[in-house]
Protein backbone atom coordinates (compact mmCIF):
# COMPACT_ATOMS: atom_id res chain seq x y z
CA UNK A 1 0.00 0.00 0.00
CA UNK A 2 1.00 3.65 -0.97
CA UNK A 3 1.64 6.28 1.90
CA UNK A 4 1.41 9.80 0.91
CA UNK A 5 3.18 12.64 3.33
CA UNK A 6 2.26 15.90 4.49
CA UNK A 7 2.13 18.44 7.16
CA UNK A 8 -0.65 20.02 9.41
CA UNK A 9 -1.58 21.06 12.50
CA UNK A 10 -3.27 18.19 15.11
CA UNK A 11 -5.55 19.68 17.52
CA UNK A 12 -4.68 16.73 19.99
CA UNK A 13 -0.81 17.07 19.90
CA UNK A 14 -1.15 20.59 19.55
CA UNK A 15 1.97 20.85 16.97
CA UNK A 16 2.96 21.17 13.51
CA UNK A 17 2.76 16.77 12.73
CA UNK A 18 3.48 14.69 10.05
CA UNK A 19 0.49 13.32 8.64
CA UNK A 20 -0.14 10.27 6.21
CA UNK A 21 -2.89 9.27 3.88
CA UNK A 22 -3.55 6.29 2.10
CA UNK A 23 -2.68 5.93 -1.39
CA UNK A 24 -3.36 4.15 -4.50
CA UNK A 25 -0.25 1.53 -5.07
CA UNK A 26 -0.77 2.12 -9.02
CA UNK A 27 1.79 -0.83 -9.86
CA UNK A 28 0.18 -3.30 -8.09
CA UNK A 29 -2.75 -2.52 -9.98
CA UNK A 30 -1.37 -2.54 -13.38
CA UNK A 31 0.31 -6.13 -12.49
CA UNK A 32 -3.34 -7.18 -11.48
CA UNK A 33 -5.38 -5.21 -14.63
CA UNK A 34 -2.76 -7.06 -17.04
CA UNK A 35 -3.05 -11.01 -15.63
CA UNK A 36 -6.88 -10.21 -15.72
CA UNK A 37 -6.97 -8.97 -19.31
CA UNK A 38 -8.04 -5.44 -18.18
CA UNK A 39 -11.04 -6.50 -15.68
CA UNK A 40 -9.20 -5.35 -12.61
CA UNK A 41 -9.24 -1.88 -14.53
CA UNK A 42 -12.73 -1.28 -12.58
CA UNK A 43 -11.33 -1.85 -9.08
CA UNK A 44 -8.07 0.29 -9.81
CA UNK A 45 -10.63 3.25 -10.72
CA UNK A 46 -12.82 2.55 -8.04
CA UNK A 47 -9.90 2.74 -5.43
CA UNK A 48 -7.91 5.47 -7.22
CA UNK A 49 -11.08 7.59 -6.62
CA UNK A 50 -11.69 6.81 -3.09
CA UNK A 51 -8.13 7.59 -1.85
CA UNK A 52 -8.01 10.95 -4.06
CA UNK A 53 -11.05 12.31 -2.91
CA UNK A 54 -12.33 10.51 -0.20
CA UNK A 55 -9.38 9.60 1.97
CA UNK A 56 -8.65 11.03 5.26
CA UNK A 57 -5.33 12.88 6.39
CA UNK A 58 -3.97 11.31 9.82
CA UNK A 59 -1.90 12.43 12.50
CA UNK A 60 1.41 10.03 12.49
CA UNK A 61 1.68 10.28 16.44
CA UNK A 62 -2.11 9.82 17.19
CA UNK A 63 -3.87 8.69 14.28
CA UNK A 64 -6.17 11.47 14.62
CA UNK A 65 -7.81 13.14 11.56
CA UNK A 66 -6.19 16.31 10.53
CA UNK A 67 -6.96 18.45 7.97
CA UNK A 68 -4.19 19.28 5.53
CA UNK A 69 -2.36 22.19 4.87
CA UNK A 70 -3.75 23.65 8.72
CA UNK A 71 -1.88 25.46 11.08
CA UNK A 72 -2.27 26.58 14.67
CA UNK A 73 -3.63 30.31 13.74
CA UNK A 74 -6.48 28.10 11.99
CA UNK A 75 -7.77 26.04 15.23
CA UNK A 76 -7.10 29.44 17.40
CA UNK A 77 -9.66 31.30 14.98
CA UNK A 78 -11.91 28.14 15.67
CA UNK A 79 -11.55 28.39 18.47
CA UNK A 80 -12.19 32.05 19.04
CA UNK A 81 -15.22 32.52 17.62
CA UNK A 82 -16.89 29.68 19.20
CA UNK A 83 -16.68 31.80 22.39
CA UNK A 84 -17.62 34.89 20.89
CA UNK A 85 -20.43 32.79 20.12
CA UNK A 86 -20.84 31.38 23.19
CA UNK A 87 -20.73 34.87 24.94
CA UNK A 88 -23.53 36.26 22.30
CA UNK A 89 -25.89 33.87 23.98
ZN1 LIG B 1 -1.76 14.05 16.71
Amino acid sequence: MAIINGTGYCPYCEKQVLIQKKGTSHILHLFLSLITCGVWLFVWLVCGVDNAFFGKWRCSHCGMIVKKGSTAADYEKIARSKKNATQRE
